[in-house]
């Protein structure tokens, strides 16, 4: 007979939305259980990037200054290379936030650090090792989650079970909810290679011979991702290690030097690319969130940002109803609606990026940059607009009732007045129209 515990909101999965919804939570007044069924955060490679959005919500919660001391790299702008030419794609130097770069740092310092800071509220419970397998349901409603456990099966009920549990979700395959794929034509094979100081600066994409290799700096080596046309990874381990070696110098010459590092598959690890979404991302009792609710692309590295964003405004539209023992299930319909806006958009716009990756797989040749890709990169100001949509995104949220920037302040000083100025030229334009034809 498997033993129960009881809490008000037993959240499963410990990754970037499951230990910032514990933190907020916790930090509300909340009863709390999250659920890793790993024994730690030191896992493979599933993204470093913590964009000026999340730092900005660090500030808000007055944890910057310390999180800043967890040793990261600062990527200020991000460049491309194709073919032999070089250009910047976005640049983070004029985005509204106090931190104007994207903190490169492993996702288990980050997830640690956050952990860490959460256990300081005794109403935050963190079980590693803890896998759900399945849903508890009672008078209509999910009312908990079954967990296998070192020390056998156990029951957790909860007023709420929120799903942060990634892109294989058990417990959205438990809910049957139903999901919308979008068709991916590309892969990403990560790996590490060694990095020198003499190495290219801020230079993240390089693309030639129809692919293209995306390198995230770590100090002394850089986490690398190949972009491979899908399904062909077979094809790769099959034309031979020497063969994959030179196309990654081919690609990024300046890595020539140190390929032989590469010696054994089990260095490459196969990322399956996904895109999808929930049509419905709640039933009664249960909400999905982060990749739950939508797997992200690898494109433009955004899926933390993201999932930590679902994370703020679950907290925020939840928190009092979930701290008072509340029902939570007219709720539930607002997360869903506030998020699924920035997760279309951003899930439209790396659907685009998977075509221009698709059209790049036609040509194995060397690469020439096309003249539109010349033109728009001098744009004046691209740069910017591009390190905005980068590092804040799609409707950033903001941690209830904490200080704001001033830099944010002013942000919305200059939207609100956009919106005004908008506003009146449509109402003088329609006044002359109705006018004009009266
Ligand atoms: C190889 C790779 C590279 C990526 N690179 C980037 C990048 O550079 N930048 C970026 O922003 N995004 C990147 N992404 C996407 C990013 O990792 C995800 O979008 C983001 O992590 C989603 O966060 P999440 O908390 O929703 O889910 P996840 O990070 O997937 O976390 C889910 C957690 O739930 C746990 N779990 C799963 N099932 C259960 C269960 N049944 N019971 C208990 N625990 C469970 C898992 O162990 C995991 O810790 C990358 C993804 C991958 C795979």
């Amino acid at each position: 007979m498997a033993s129960t515990h009881q809490t008000t909101c037993c959240i499963v999965g410990g990754g970037p939305a499951g230990v910032m919804l514990g933190y907020l939570l916790a930090r509300k007044g909340v009863r709390v259980t999250v659920l890793e069924k790993h024994k730690d955060f030191f896992r493979d490679f599933r993204g470093d990037t913590v964009h000026p959005s999340t730092l900005e919500l660090m500030y808000e919660l007055e944890l910057l200054e310390e999180f800043l001391h967890v040793p990261h790299q600062k990527l200020r702008s991000i460049s491309g290379v194709v073919g032999g030419f070089r250009f910047k794609v976005a640049d983070f130097s004029r985005v509204p936030t106090h931190c104007k770069f994207v903190a490169l740092m492993p996702q288990w310092d980050f997830l640690n650090f956050l952990s860490e800071r959460a256990q300081q509220f005794d109403n935050f419970d963190l079980q590693m090792e803890y896998e759900a397998t399945d849903l508890l349901r009672g008078r209509g409603r999910i009312t908990g989650v079954v967990v296998q456990t070192p020390d056998g099966p156990k029951e957790i009920t909860a007023d709420l079970v929120v799903a942060c549990d990634g892109r294989h979700s058990t417990i959205r395959k438990a809910a049957d909810l139903p999901m919308t794929e979008f068709g991916v034509p590309m892969d990403v094979l990560w790996f590490r290679i060694g990095r020198h100081n003499d190495d290219p600066e801020q230079l993240f994409g390089n693309i030639n011979y129809g692919r293209a290799l995306v390198l995230i700096d770590r100090g002394d080596y850089f986490q690398a991702g190949l972009i491979i046309r899908k399904d062909s990874f077979e094809e790769i381990k099959t034309a031979g290690m020497e063969s994959f070696r030179g196309m990654i110098a081919r690609i990024a010459p300046y890595l020539a030097d140190r390929v032989h590092e590469l010696h054994d598959w089990e260095q490459i690890k196969l990322l399956s690319v996904k895109l999808n979404r929930l049509e419905q991302w709640h039933r009664p009792g249960l909400l999905c969130i982060g990749d739950a609710a939508h797997a992200m692309s690898p494109a433009g590295g955004v899926g933390i940002n993201l999932a930590i964003q679902d994370a703020v405004a679950t907290a925020n539209l939840l928190a009092d109803a979930l701290r008072e023992r509340r029902n939570t299930e007219e709720l539930l319909q607002f997360v869903q609606r506030r998020r699924e806006f920035p997760t279309r958009m951003t899930q439209a716009a790396q659907a685009n990026a998977h075509k221009v990756f698709a059209q790049l797989f036609r040509n194995s040749g060397p690469v020439r940059a096309p003249w539109q890709l010349k033109a728009a990169v001098r744009i004046p100001g691209i740069t910017h607009v591009m390190g905005r949509v980068v590092g804040i995104g799609v409707r950033p949220e903001h941690i209830k009732k904490a200080r704001r920037s001033p830099a944010y302040r002013n942000g919305r000083v200059v939207k609100i007045a956009l919106a005004l100025g908008v506003a009146a030229g449509v109402v003088i334009v329609g006044h002359r129209f109705v006018r004009r034809a009266a």
